[in-house]
């Protein structure tokens, strides 16, 4: 929802009335609704991000998060949080020089640094420590192609993370001011990149947990990071489950006499016997040349399906071969 606004979505004032809201929240969503623009994808990816924007403003805590965070809204929790933390911070470090060093390093770090944070609060000021909480999970989307599903890969993901501003170090304001890089909300965020292994066998709708790398915690454990797989489609492949369709071209000599053709399979060919009489349709197993099984040894199969191919641009031999053919064979 990066630079979405909310408000303009629904066509509303900043300032709009709950009711003025619902009102305009309802003429969208009928304009908007599929069942009035039945396989317009346009109209419906607008009536998702008009109930997305109403779900938001109509919600009185979580416009008041919006109004003062924009699209960060939902980490409003974590800054002020970690604006409190890092005012403590100050108190027992006056110098402030070394405060926060939330970029480099791992996420890990950052728990000690918290961890330090509290401790310090412990003997220094006690009256304003925190409970310990565990971080938030994040989920980042991941595309990957069949043949990486099928070996499993790795990917580098960027993740933005909040961390106290580094202009006005996390108070939002300068001489008084409201600091202009955060706009006074006193929290940024920075991009973290970070390899994750994606394991052989997923599918479009895995979710793929990374233990510990979502947000860090306040004195608590870091959340998880969970991977939202999506496979792109194959030009060959049909995936069903575990199991892959393939359409296989045999010519017609091989269908009737016949031998042998090759079966592309994710890490290359396989040979597969055709027997003579094989009818057009007919499908072959290919048993665990699949793709993986997420998480187990075992795999799926291959389906491969005859698509018997018939000859073109004939020879005067081969249609003189044909016509006696229909002779004793007749239609
Ligand atoms: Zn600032």
């Amino acid at each position: 929802m990066a630079g979405k606004n909310y408000y303009d979505l629904l066509g509303v004032k900043r300032d709009a009335s709950e009711r003025e809201i619902k009102q305009a929240y309802r003429r969208l969503a009928r304009k908007y609704h599929p069942d009035v623009n039945p396989g317009d994808n346009s109209a419906e990816a607008k009536f998702k991000e008009i109930n997305e924007a109403y779900e938001i403003i109509s919600d009185k805590e979580k416009r008041q998060k919006y109004d003062k965070y924009g699209d960060k809204w939902q980490y409003a929790d974590q800054f002020e949080q970690a604006k409190q933390q890092q005012s403590q911070y100050r108190d027992f470090n006056p110098g402030g020089g070394a405060s926060y060093q939330f970029t480099g390093g791992d996420f890990g770090d950052l728990d000690g640094i918290f961890a330090e944070i509290l401790g310090g609060g412990r003997t220094r000021t006690s009256h304003r420590r925190a409970q310990p909480q565990r971080g938030q999970d994040l989920e980042s989307p991941v595309e990957v192609t069949l043949e990486e599903a099928y070996q499993g890969t790795t990917r580098t993901i960027s993740l933005q993370v909040p961390e106290p501003c580094p202009t006005c170090r996390g108070s939002g304001r300068i001489q008084n001011l409201p600091c202009s890089t955060c706009r006074g909300a006193g929290m940024t965020s920075s991009i973290k990149r970070l390899e994750v292994k994606i394991p052989p066998g997923v599918d479009s709708g895995s979710r793929v947990r990374i233990a510990g790398k979502g947000q860090p915690g306040y004195g608590g454990a870091s959340g998880d990071l969970y991977l939202k797989i999506s496979v792109k489609p194959h030009a060959l492949f049909e995936r069903r489950g575990d199991n892959l369709h393939v359409d296989v071209a045999v010519p017609l000599t091989v269908a009737v006499l016949g031998g042998e053709i090759q079966v592309p399979t994710p890490k290359g060919k396989l040979a597969l016997k055709i027997p003579e009489e094989t009818q057009n349709g007919r499908v072959f197993r290919l048993a665990e040349q699949g793709m993986p099984h997420l998480g187990r040894a075992t795999r799926g199969d291959i389906l491969a399906r005859v698509n018997v191919t018939l000859p073109v641009k004939l020879s005067e031999k081969e249609r003189e071969l044909f016509r006696r053919l229909g002779e004793i064979r007749p239609a």
